[in-house]
């Protein structure tokens, strides 16, 4: 397929949305992002007259990432399961979204694109809005998947004390660790089997769900079924925001521990790659408008 044929298969069913200037997200699936609610929505604030457009593409995502920039897209995020595959096509990689090893944000430059990962920082704004702070602090992660690793790397950029990975395939776990644990952190990664949980020394812990269970009406709490062990949480974060209150998040609400969803990471994850884009500020006032279209456009 020619870069021509491709970018006219990237436009196909969204050519009723008239722009010059495209942004979007490549990913599979797709079809229910609430990205172009975060994009759109500063756009009209800023009268950029732009468009963020979701692409469902197939493997042959170097070749859409070349045609996008032939076509002057100004600005891309990548998703599942595109964000590690991604890189080898980017003239420029920032150094904390490579220590992560994924890329969701692709930002225009005069030799290509250059990739950030703005899910970490997403995740970053919204623990500290809550008044929490991840410095000197125990974190206990649930999961060693790809959204995983930018939790870690986040645990240790911002100076987390300790931080044990539970994970069910425990070489996962293990390679997470080993790929964080460098000459300055020592071993403060620890990974530690399900069967083993209990040799996570007691003490208060922030907990951050990144395990996938949950998304599903039917799960129950992920890994660990002992009650007890969650006592042990100050905050508490689960990376998923759809269903808005997962199993996780109910038991720590019952336990009385104050505890986030996903959703404000995904908002600030777009806005702090909109901001690369545009070289804007997002105030307050507009990233309450846009949070509460997002949870009208979820949760109602
Ligand atoms: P991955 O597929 O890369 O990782 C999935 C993780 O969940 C692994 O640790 C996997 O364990 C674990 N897992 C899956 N199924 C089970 C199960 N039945 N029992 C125990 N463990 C299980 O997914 P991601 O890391 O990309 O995403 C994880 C979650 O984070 C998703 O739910 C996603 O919605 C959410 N997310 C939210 C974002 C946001 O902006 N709020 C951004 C990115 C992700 P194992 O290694 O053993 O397979």
């Amino acid at each position: 397929m020619s870069n021509a044929d491709i970018w006219e298969k990237i436009i196909e069913g969204y050519k009723e949305v008239k722009s010059d200037n495209y942004l979007g997200i490549f990913g599979y699936p797709i079809k229910h992002t609430l990205s172009p609610i975060i994009h759109d929505m500063i756009s009209d604030e800023f009268s950029l007259g732009e468009r963020y457009i979701p692409f469902e593409i197939d493997e042959n995502l170097g070749e859409y990432v070349k045609s996008a920039y032939e076509n002057g897209i100004k600005g891309l995020n990548i998703t599942v399961p595109f964000k590690e595959r991604v890189i080898p096509y980017l003239c420029e990689v920032d150094d904390d979204a490579k220590k992560i090893g994924a890329v969701n944000t692709l930002v225009r430059t005069d030799k290509g694109y250059k990739g950030y990962n703005t899910d970490m920082e997403g995740l970053y704004r919204s623990i500290k809005e809550t008044g929490t702070e991840i410095k000197d602090k125990e974190v206990i992660m649930l999961g060693a998947g790809g959204a995983a690793r930018a939790v870690a790397f986040m645990c240790k950029k911002y100076g987390a004390k300790k931080i044990y990975i539970i994970n069910r395939s425990i070489d996962k776990a293990a390679a997470l660790s080993d790929d964080m644990n460098d000459k300055e952190t020592l071993k403060k990664f620890i990974p530690v089997s399900v069967d083993e949980y209990n040799t996570v020394s007691n003490g208060k812990y922030i907990i951050i769900q990144c395990t996938s269970v949950g998304l599903k009406s039917e799960d129950g709490l992920p890994l660990i079924h002992d009650i007890n062990f969650y006592r042990q949480a100050e905050f508490a974060v689960d990376l998923i925001y759809n269903p808005a209150k997962t199993c996780f998040i109910k038991c720590m609400e019952e336990l009385g521990i104050p505890v986030i969803n996903g959703l404000k990471m995904l908002l600030y994850q777009g806005i702090i790659a909109n901001e690369l884009w545009n070289n804007i500020e997002v105030d307050a006032t507009l990233t309450e408008k846009i949070y509460s279209n997002l949870i009208k456009k979820l949760y109602r």
